[in-house]
Formats: C-alpha cells, sequence, structure tokens
C-alpha cells in the first residue's frame, strides 16, 4: 500500500483547517496515512487523527518547539520520512512550509511542488495559479520519485472523518541544533478573529474609507458573520492597518467562501491575492471599476451608504 505522511498542525488540541484539507486528500487514495506534529499538546492529537485512519504520529512535543525553527522542525519531520518512506508527503503551503520542504526534497531526493489549487493524486494532475494568477498551470510529477506537495489554503474541499484507526505514538526528541535560528520573541497579532489565510469569510477596504478611523465600519459589517477584516496595499503603506491585514501579491494569499471588497478598483497586485475567493461581493462607486469584472455580485453605490445597510440586515437576519 502508498504510504502517505502529512505534516498536521494544530491549535488548542483542534487541526488548522490546512491540514484537514491535506488529510481528506487521501481519504479515498488507498493510502497509509502517516502523520507529523511539533509542539506542546502534538503527543495529545492521536483521538483527531484516529479518525482520519491515520496509523502512526510522530511527534515533539518539547515547548521549545512551539516557536517555528527551521532547523528543529526540518529534522523532526526528517525522522518521519526516513522511518517512513513515504510516496507523498503533504502540508498546507504557508511560510514555515516553503522554508522547510524544499529542504528535505533536496534531502531526500524526492520531487516538490508548493501552491497547489487542485490535486489528483491519482491520476498525477495537479493545478498551480502562475504570474500572481494570471494563468494556471497544470503539472504533473516526471519520474517516479516520492513527491512532496504543498497545498494553497482553503482550496481542497474538507471531507468527513469518519474513521477510529489506532494510532502509534512516537516520540521525536528535540534535535540538537547549531544555534544559527532562534526564535527570540513572538509578538501576537492585533486581531482575535482568524488568521487571513484561515478566514471562510473576508471583509476588506481601502482608500476608499477615507480615515483609519473608518475600517470600523468594516469591523461592524464582519462581526454579525463572524468574517475577518483584510485591507489593500495602499491603506497598509499609509498605516491604518497592520501589513499582516494586507491581502495580495505581496500580502497574504486567500480563498474565502465569501469575499467583500468594499472601494477596491480590482488592481491585478490586489487580485493576486484573492481570485480565488468562492464568492466576491464588490461595493465601488464607478461601475467601470475592473473588480466587477471579477466579481459573483457587484454592488454600485457609495459604501458609507451600502455597507451600513448589509451590516444592518445581517445583524436582522443572522
Ligand atoms: P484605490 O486607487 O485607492 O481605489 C479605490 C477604489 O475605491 C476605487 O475603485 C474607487 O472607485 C472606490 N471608492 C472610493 N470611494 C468609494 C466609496 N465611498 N464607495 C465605494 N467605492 C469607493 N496591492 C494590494 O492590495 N496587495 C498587494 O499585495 C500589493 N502588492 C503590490 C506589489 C507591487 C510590486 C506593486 C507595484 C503594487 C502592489 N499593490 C498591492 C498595490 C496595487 O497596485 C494597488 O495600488 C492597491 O491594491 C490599491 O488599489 P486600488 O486601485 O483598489 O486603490
Amino acid at each position: 500500500m502508498k504510504k502517505a505522511l502529512i505534516f498536521v498542525e494544530a491549535k488548542d488540541g483542534k487541526l488548522k483547517k490546512g491540514s484537514l484539507e491535506a488529510l481528506s486528500l487521501v481519504q479515498s487514495g488507498g493510502f497509509e496515512t502517516v502523520a507529523c506534529a511539533l509542539g506542546t499538546g502534538a503527543d495529545q492529537l492521536s483521538g483527531e487523527l484516529s479518525k482520519w485512519g491515520v496509523t502512526k504520529l510522530y511527534h515533539c512535543s518539547d515547548a521549545k518547539t512551539d516557536s517555528f525553527n527551521p532547523e528543529i522542525y526540518q529534522a523532526v519531520l526528517q525522522e518521519a520520512i526516513s522511518k517512513e518512506q513515504p510516496s507523498v508527503m503533504i502540508a498546507s503551503s504557508n511560510s514555515h512550509a516553503r522554508d522547510i520542504f524544499p529542504r528535505l526534497a533536496a534531502k531526500n531526493d524526492m520531487a516538490y511542488m508548493s501552491d497547489l489549487t487542485d490535486v489528483n493524486l491519482e491520476q498525477d494532475l495537479f493545478k498551480r495559479p502562475m504570474y500572481a494568477g494570471k494563468c494556471n498551470a497544470h503539472v504533473s510529477f516526471l519520474g517516479d520519485s516520492a513527491k512532496i506537495i504543498l497545498l494553497r489554503p482553503n482550496q481542497i474541499a474538507v471531507v468527513d472523518a469518519t474513521g477510529s484507526s489506532s494510532v502509534e505514538a512516537i516520540a521525536v526528541a528535540l534535535p540538537e541544533t547549531s544555534g544559527a535560528n532562534e526564535t527570540t520573541a513572538v509578538e501576537a497579532g492585533q486581531s482575535e478573529k482568524l488568521d487571513l489565510t484561515e478566514a471562510d469569510k473576508i471583509v476588506s477596504g481601502g482608500r476608499g474609507l477615507k480615515e483609519a478611523e473608518n475600517f470600523k465600519l468594516l469591523e461592524e459589517l464582519a462581526a454579525p458573520m463572524n468574517a475577518t477584516v483584510g485591507a489593500y496595499r495602499a491603506v497598509v503603506d499609509l498605516g491604518w492597518v497592520p501589513h499582516s491585514l494586507q491581502v495580495g501579491q505581496t500580502g497574504k494569499t486567500v480563498a474565502p467562501s465569501l469575499y467583500i471588497a468594499a472601494g477596491i478598483s480590482g488592481a491585478i497586485q490586489h487580485l493576486a491575492g484573492m481570485s480565488g475567493s468562492k464568492n466576491i461581493v464588490a461595493i465601488n462607486k464607478d461601475d467601470k471599476a475592473p473588480i466587477f469584472q471579477k466579481s459573483t455580485y457587484g454592488i454600485v453605490g457609495d459604501l458609507f451608504e451600502v455597507v451600513p445597510k448589509l451590516t444592518e440586515k445581517l445583524k436582522s437576519t443572522l
């Protein structure tokens, strides 16, 4: 039987959505599934992983692994690869994964693809956006070496987990490091909402809001839907909102089920980060704004009138 090794990430004992997407991919492919996790509580994930048919969990739950350290992460994953020799390794395509997995691919002579938006493991067919989302490449691996694939978040459907496997938990000792990498401090983000890359609903705005204080209009619209607020680069550059909220080519790539773009014209660099959204609602007073060509629903109007009306409607219906 082919073997899949999934790098899983969790928060407060719950698997992150990106990890659920990776686990979903191998549910119907006839794989033996093995997982690897780091961070405090990684050793407690067996219960969750059992539902996904995972048979072994390699874990390193030393508190030192709570902060990302590429040397440590790479060494723990290497131990799982060496012992299991998976035919495919899958992880969510975030900045940590893009740091460690190319090194692991080179070290283990594995083929590597990142940022995949569609995956057919059986037919060895994959899709990845190119040129800031202007086109998609349909790609396959040459040869039959083992593969590492990284999935762009929010693109793969999460299936119901119905398994109840017995999970062998294998502790990996904290590896020695050169000391060349160390996280000295972690600053919590300002928002308590879900990170943009994991959010299922996003409300974004820009300079059309006229001043930083008016972002509260978007927060009020986001609240009844439990959405996360995002922004475009110009207002990040103006210091109205932190860079962690920037969507786009030099910000975050998002793919929520709903993206509301209020006062955003649809510059290509912004579209690069959000055009994978399932439903785009554009609010713009200029009926020629390019965002309308990408949107599922368009509202031509002044956001100062439209947004409060939408908020009221949502409050009364949700
Ligand atoms: P604006 O020019 O501010 O347009 C505002 C829009 O709001 C207009 O369409 C206007 O009609 C509408 N509007 C104004 N007032 C109202 C109102 N009251 N009601 C309704 N509508 C209203 N941008 C990103 O977002 N993310 C990136 O990662 C990014 N990376 C970049 C990288 C590079 C190398 C470069 C060169 C640029 C990058 N940009 C990025 C910037 C990008 O090109 C745009 O400048 C930016 O996205 C703002 O675009 P905009 O046209 O929507 O803004």
